[in-house]
């Protein structure tokens, strides 16, 4: 069996409410879909995230396309370490959602071909559901409040909250309302995306452990982890990496400094799923769980992640996903939580397939607006303080 070709399709889903960070906002997730084709006509489906931006992972898809064509997709080491060593692709940050589409979309050809759902390929499946956060978007605590309650009410056990915000004061309050909304069981998790310094993230964070914190996330610079470990040491919460830990290298230095409590992994940041898998293993010899981190993704990534994560027993925190943000996806059956969790597709391959109504929607939708749901909001960046605040 040999490649063809790499199809690629932009899409624009819109999100139910705007996501507002410590420096930008975005109001709907865009994903490049891809779907590699084969010369037995047997085609995978996968999915990019939009980092850093669509355009580049379009340009890396197109420069990508001569370098798999030809390949079997079945040999994916053999394929990704080909691609690694031809130009530049071992500087895997901008290019890694491109090749992790790919990746994704081999390993459904592979499943497809076997009449397995990936999750028995990955090493069966260690839980039968995955647990996911529900996303608090709200930018007071009203509105924090609010959100929380509909996501307890669907059963949801962890609530994320994006701080960092020019005003540590109004971070604390929506803690103290999101915490009222969600009771005293729940977990809340935040995440500063580097905005603190460690004088700010000590007090904040001492501040917000009145009200409970199950985990904070990337509280000060990720480049910086003897910052990390000394932050670390003088607070309670659990500190989760996640800008300081993009790729495996990246993963085994926040082991060796003690940086942090908990690990993200991400798929598409470090080019694939195999490499997923080789993250939460690194992170398991040294005795740290891990979670899956997104930058936003539909039901298609959604899926390759999940044979992952339900496949590995040290992913045991509940996981990030975008789905309570989104308006609609892309899947002729789109995933339904349950108390906060998915089940694992049972289908061959990713278990999922494109209701294609809805994929020439959203890509028109993409096509009409491109700019539209840029991770970055023009105002917001003007108008943001300089990092890290105080
Ligand atoms: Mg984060």
């Amino acid at each position: 069996m040999k490649i063809t070709g790499v199809e690629a399709t932009p899409v624009a889903v819109p999100f139910r409410t705007d996501e507002v960070w410590a420096f930008g906002r975005r109001r709907g997730q865009v994903v490049v879909l891809v779907e590699v084709h084969t010369d037995e006509g047997l085609s995978g489906i996968g999915e990019a995230a939009a980092y850093p931006s669509t355009d580049v992972v379009r340009a890396a898809l197109g420069a990508l396309e001569p370098l798999v064509v030809g390949e079997d997709p079945r040999n994916i080491e053999r394929l990704t370490k080909r691609v690694e060593v031809i130009g530049t692709w071992h500087h895997m940050q901008q290019n890694s959602p491109a090749l992790a589409a790919v990746d994704m979309a081999c390993w459904d050809i592979i499943g497809k071909v076997c009449g397995q759902p990936l999750v028995t390929l990955f090493g069966g499946r260690f839980r039968e559901t995955v647990d996911f956060f529900y996303y608090v978007s709200g930018a007071d605590p009203e509105e924090a409040a609010e959100q929380a309650a509909e996501g307890a009410e669907r059963g949801f056990g962890t609530f994320y909250l994006k701080v960092g915000s020019p005003r540590p004061r109004s971070d604390i309050e929506r803690v103290a309302a999101v915490r009222r909304a969600v009771g005293p069981e729940a977990g809340i998790r935040v995440d500063a995306n580097e905005a603190w310094s460690s004088g700010t993230a000590i007090r904040v964070l001492r501040a917000m452990e009145e009200h409970g914190l199950e985990l904070a996330e990337q509280p000060v610079s990720g480049r910086n982890l003897a910052e990390m470990a000394y932050v670390r040491s003088r607070v309670d919460t659990p500190l989760l990496a996640n800008e300081a830990s993009w790729t495996r290298y990246d993963q085994l230095e926040v082991i060796r400094h003690g940086a942090a409590d908990v690990i993200s992994v991400d798929n598409q940041m470090d080019g694939g799923l195999l490499n997923l898998k080789r993250s939460a293993g690194i992170c398991d010899a040294a005795g740290v769980p891990v979670l899956k981190h997104s930058l936003g993704e539909l039901g298609v990534g959604l899926a390759a992640a999940l044979h992952v994560m339900a496949s590995t027993p040290n992913f045991i925190y509940a996981n990030q996903a975008y789905s309570s943000l989104l308006a609609d996806d892309v899947l002729t059956e789109p995933h339904v939580y349950t108390e906060g969790r998915l089940p694992v597709p049972q289908g061959p391959g990713l278990g999922v397939a494109l209701d294609r109504d809805k994929v020439r929607r959203y890509a028109e939708a993409y096509a009409r607006d491109p700019g539209g749901y840029a991770f970055h909001d023009r105002q917001r960046t003007a108008d943001s303080t300089p990092l890290p605040r105080l």
